[in-house]
């Protein structure tokens, strides 16, 4: 637990996040987007944590840009941009939802109400189970439906879901109290009361991570998978981070391989049950005594 470098991802995100929420994102592609957010955070002296997710409407998350990726915001598009930074492998997550239909804010303002009720709630020895409890009844209250299936996280040096869950819906049974010297994220998200309140996992699948640096023993295959871990360790990536060392195509084929030998995972993108909207907000807090740090304030 490094705090000062906890500190610094997490103004750097906090920062970036508002840029993009103030910018008018409409008739942007999402490479774009995902590619000037990620300027943005090696502007600042830090490396993201993972390929900006850049979601639209139905789709809650792990949707990134793909090489060259012409998918453009139109008007009425609900997009949550989701954002990892880290500093030393020191990881500030944080995500906003950013829409132009009036008729969206409400939804937005039921996940960043349940959002920011649980903030208030955690502190160190606060139960995970009671931050679910807060969430589901603020999003419930406002007249919508929290995605039971998606859940914040404690975070580690290098690993972003580190093994404890901090759900969004009040759990029975086992849960676990918070502690003062680890970093965890809280992340709401909301759909309509016609939603099915879970998400699926989606055909399409364009965000990577290591599992295994075992040989593969095709040698063109090992040399890319040795690239990854010398930039991104265990961190997730995205094939257009590696398109300036490969073309394309035969990224592809190398990385399919390694998927194929179970030296890479891919992360599915997560939709709606129903298809219906969903929208997100998130920070990062380190629990205290008295309250927490949010580090993504
Ligand atoms: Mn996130
Ligand atoms: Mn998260």
């Amino acid at each position: 637990m490094n705090l000062e470098c906890y500190l610094k991802a997490g103004r750097i995100a906090s920062k970036v996040r508002e840029a993009a929420r103030r910018k008018y994102h409409v008739g942007s592609t999402l490479f774009d987007i995902c590619e000037s957010v990620e300027a943005q955070i090696r502007g600042m002296g830090a490396q993201p944590a993972f390929p900006v997710n850049a979601s639209l409407n139905e789709i809650a998350a792990h949707y990134t840009a793909e090489p060259g990726d012409q998918t453009t915001v139109k008007e009425g598009d609900v997009l949550k941009i989701d954002i990892g930074v880290h500093v030393d492998g020191y990881i500030a997550d944080t995500a906003v939802t950013v829409c132009y239909d009036p008729k969206y804010d409400s939804l937005v303002k039921a996940a960043e109400s349940a959002l920011a009720e649980a903030v208030r709630t955690a502190r160190a020895n606060a139960k995970a189970s009671d931050i679910g409890k807060v969430i589901e009844t603020v999003i419930g209250r406002m007249g919508y439906r929290p995605i039971q299936n998606l859940s914040g996280h404690s975070l580690q040096q290098y690993v972003i879901h580190a093994g404890k869950s901090i759900p969004n819906i009040w759990t029975v049974g086992s849960s676990f109290a918070l502690q003062p010297n680890e970093a965890y994220a809280i992340e709401p998200f909301a759909t309509i009361k016609d939603g099915m309140g879970v998400v699926h996992e989606g055909k399409v699948r364009n965000i990577y991570g290591i599992t295994s640096r075992k040989p593969s023993k095709e040698k063109d295959a090992d040399e890319l998978l040795e690239m990854i871990w010398n930039r991104y360790r265990t961190l997730p990536f995205a094939l257009r981070w590696l398109t300036d060392a490969y073309d394309e195509g035969r990224l592809r084929r190398l990385v399919d391989a390694l998927v194929r030998k179970k030296n890479i995972h891919v992360y599915p993108i997560l939709v709606e049950g129903r298809g219906k909207t969903v929208v997100q907000a998130e920070h990062t807090l380190i629990p205290t005594d008295g309250g927490a740090n949010v580090i993504t304030l």
